[in-house]
């Protein structure tokens, strides 16, 4: 990708960002995480140079290939895949910013025992299925609060910033954005047991997403096009 090309993708996405959050309030801060899984580390690069710092990842070994090929530029990174009890040791190894998708109390106590044995902490999101796709990893939301507790109670490696979720795969607005409104719920009512992150809104949604309160927006295919 060429430079100007990352430069006006990430322009557009800024004034897209300021002019959804704006519509909340000034004070509404949103955070934009680059999803490059599809594309290459000279790409991000590119968004780099464009000012563009937070990216992240859904493979552990695309997530490793990325942070040695640019180990020299000060990036964060963040985890967003679905995690394989294989590959959680690696993952540890890599110490990513945020972990967004803690999908299970199973895999969370699984986690959390790999996390003890290296004597390390990861921060972590819980994933939460707002709109109960088969298709979607997560955790249901009627059960979200009580895991999330559970997860603080019985797993001290970890500690949970918030929640992520996808919205709905469908067309219509009206049911994507139910599903974005049940997540902003869940999150206030975690907001006193230490949530900071709700992420949720992708390249397709994420004027939806702030409006209803995302104040984490992990965008791909618009930002890397
Ligand atoms: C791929 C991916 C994204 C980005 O999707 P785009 O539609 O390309 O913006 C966001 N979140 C997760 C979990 C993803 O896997």
């Amino acid at each position: 990708m060429q430079i100007q090309k990352a430069i006006d993708n990430l322009d557009k996405l800024i004034a897209d960002v300021e002019d959804a959050r704006l519509q909340l309030s000034e004070h509404h801060i949103v955070k934009i995480v680059g999803i490059s899984k599809y594309n290459s580390s000279e790409d991000v690069s590119s968004l780099y140079k464009a000012g563009q710092r937070a990216f992240g990842e859904n493979k552990v070994q695309d997530l490793k290939q990325k942070m040695i090929d640019l180990e020299d530029f000060p990036l964060e990174w963040h985890f967003v895949g679905r995690l394989q009890k294989n590959k959680i040791n690696n993952l540890i190894d890599l110490k990513p910013t945020l972990m967004q998708s803690l999908d299970s109390i199973e895999l969370a106590e699984e986690l959390n025992k790999k996390l003890e044995a290296k004597d390390k902490k990861m921060n972590c999101l819980l994933q939460i299925n707002s709109a109960k796709e088969d298709s979607k990893a997560g955790v249901m939301p009627e059960d979200a609060i009580e895991i999330y507790k559970q997860i603080i109670q019985t797993c001290s490696n970890i500690t949970l910033k918030g929640v992520m979720s996808i919205g709905a795969h469908v067309q219509d607005e009206e049911i994507i954005e139910k599903s974005f409104n049940t997540t902003k719920i869940i999150f206030d009512e975690l907001k006193p047991l230490g949530a900071k992150y709700c992420s949720m809104g992708m390249s397709n949604d994420f004027k939806l997403a702030i409006k209803c309160g995302s104040n984490m927006i992990r965008v791909g295919s618009s930002l890397f096009k």
